[in-house]
């Protein structure tokens, strides 16, 4: 007699109705009231069919929960429940142990392009440049600035790397990534030059601190449909805080109007902020609406700033417990707008909404080191933007292209599989451990999971999944959206 248990999954409600989020398929179920108590009843203990329809059967007819059962067996909710054996064997390789170069290369995205490791801020908390920064940008062997030359290997290198793919996405960053503006230029020009020779489309993409925005640059980036995003924090005592000068002074009072001149005249491509989330008070929605509507920006999205966890400036427990609570009610804000068809601009949960619908279950958590990679100035090719310039973090040059048996055992090492503490959580088909930077900075290891915030991640993705569950009942075209391909990796 075969016995019934529950396959890993998460209830959640949406709607007024209960949902379930399937772990090993990452697909999303409504529940009807015979489907919900056969999970629960399963979830508490296997038991045998004749069991579980005897138990069930005061509130359901049979006929009812033998279908639901095979259709719940069908979509593979449940299943036949086999006993762990105690001593169970390691898990196996990820990869096969066929030779390297007989595995097809993964085609790179998006190139992140570091035109720069020079800043003319020096925001307290910033990665590249605190406490915690892992390349020495001020003595180590990295020219400041990337040169012509190296961009043009760059190009060269993104063009063939990116194999089959028929857009080719650059993103341009720093430090201050407008210092090397005139590099900036002349690669958007041979890219495209380049990119029309070999049949291919290339987007570009800048992240900028907005300090040395100018008329000049601001009709450059328009023309050419060059996608911005701003780090920004928010309102002037909120921005000041942290993001600073060399000589302490504030940056909101140069910025906001240079902003406001963007948006203004770059009218090609929506423009977002990104904000970097920090220890103290928070107030997101305040920050959200700031801004949304007194500043102009298309979309926010927030980052838990990344240190380690002893520094003023990390966010604590009870700080992250604070920011879900205010994710929550944006979010809920969010719902109520794409209900309506009306536009929102809280671009974290609408990426995750994405993801979701699009049934994304990681091996790795973002694609560093596989479609997205980081270039140093001096051309070396490393995991992704944040360890670009970093020895050990390093794949291979753009001049030289990637060192494959590396970047293999980089991916075989952070597969999901090898990360055990993760083996039991719901939420790993969108996490799979975290961002590696944020790893490396907390634990010195980027293959340790983060799991520092896993309450966090967990919190936020059950938010993520009701609001998914409300829209699929109260207005289910404005998930049709995301039915199109993923374009660019994400940076954040
Ligand atoms: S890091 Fe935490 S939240 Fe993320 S998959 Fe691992 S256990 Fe889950
Ligand atoms: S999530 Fe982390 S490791 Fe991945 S690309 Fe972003 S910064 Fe790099």
């Amino acid at each position: 007699m075969i016995t019934l248990g529950a396959r890993e999954h998460h209830r959640f409600e949406a709607a007024g109705k209960p949902f379930v989020y399937l772990v090993p398929s990452a697909a999303i179920f409504a529940l009807d009231d015979a489907a919900d108590a056969i999970l629960r009843t399963l979830s508490e203990r296997p038991r045998t069919r004749e069991e579980l329809v005897a138990e069930l059967s005061a509130r359901h007819d049979h006929a009812e929960l033998d279908d639901t059962i095979s259709e719940l067996a069908r979509v593979r909710a449940i299943g036949e429940f086999v006993a762990p054996e105690r001593d169970s064997a390691p898990p196996p390789k990820i990869f096969p142990l066929a030779p390297i170069e007989s595995i097809p290369p993964f085609p790179l995205t998006t190139m992140v392009l570091n035109v720069t490791n020079q800043c003319n801020l020096s925001c307290t908390y910033c990665y590249e440049y605190s406490e915690d920064k892992i390349v020495d940008t001020e003595n180590g062997k990295q020219p400041k600035f990337m040169s012509e030359e190296t961009a043009r290997q760059s190009v060269e290198f993104m063009l063939k790397e990116s194999g089959d793919n028929k857009v080719a996405h650059i993103t341009f960053f720093g430090g201050e990534t407008l210092l090397n503006f005139p590099v900036l230029q002349k690669t958007i020009a041979y890219a495209r030059q380049r990119g029309a020779e070999v049949g291919k489309e290339v987007d570009f993409s800048l992240t900028t601190n907005g300090t040395l925005l100018k008329p000049e640059i601001i009709e450059f980036l328009a023309e050419n449909r060059v996608g911005v995003t701003i780090s920004i924090d928010g309102p002037r005592e909120v921005q000041d805080k942290f993001r600073v000068f060399h000589n302490g002074t504030g940056s909101y009072d140069v910025v906001a109007p240079k902003i406001r001149e963007l948006l203004t005249r770059h009218r090609s491509r929506p423009i977002g902020a990104r904000v970097t989330l920090t220890s103290g008070p928070l107030d997101i929605k305040r920050i959200y609406r700031h801004l949304t509507e007194e500043i102009g920006f298309w979309e926010v999205g927030f980052a838990p700033v990344t240190t380690s966890p002893g520094r003023g400036h990390a966010i604590s427990e009870q700080g992250y417990d604070d920011m879900l609570g205010q994710f929550r009610d944006l979010a809920h804000e969010f719902l109520e707008y794409s209900v309506e068809n009306r536009h929102h601009g809280f671009s974290n949960v609408k990426e995750t909404l994405e993801e979701i619908h699009k049934g994304m279950s990681k091996a790795f958590p973002c694609g560093a080191g596989l479609g997205l990679m980081g270039v140093a100035t001096d051309g070396d090719v490393a995991l992704c933007h944040r360890f670009a310039g970093s020895d050990a973090h390093k794949l291979g040059t753009v001049a030289g292209g990637i060192d494959r048996s590396v970047q293999f055992a980089f991916l075989e090492k952070h597969h999901i599989a090898n990360k055990t503490d993760c083996s039991t959580c719901w939420a790993r088909p969108l996490c799979s451990g975290g961002c590696y930077h944020e790893a490396h900075t907390r634990y010195g290891e980027t293959s340790r999971p983060n799991l520092h915030y896993c309450d966090w991640i967990r919190g936020w993705t059950d938010v993520c999944l009701q609001i998914y569950g409300e829209l699929s009942e109260r207005n289910p075209g404005f998930l049709a959206q995301f039915d199109e391909p993923t374009a660019a990796e994400r940076v954040s």
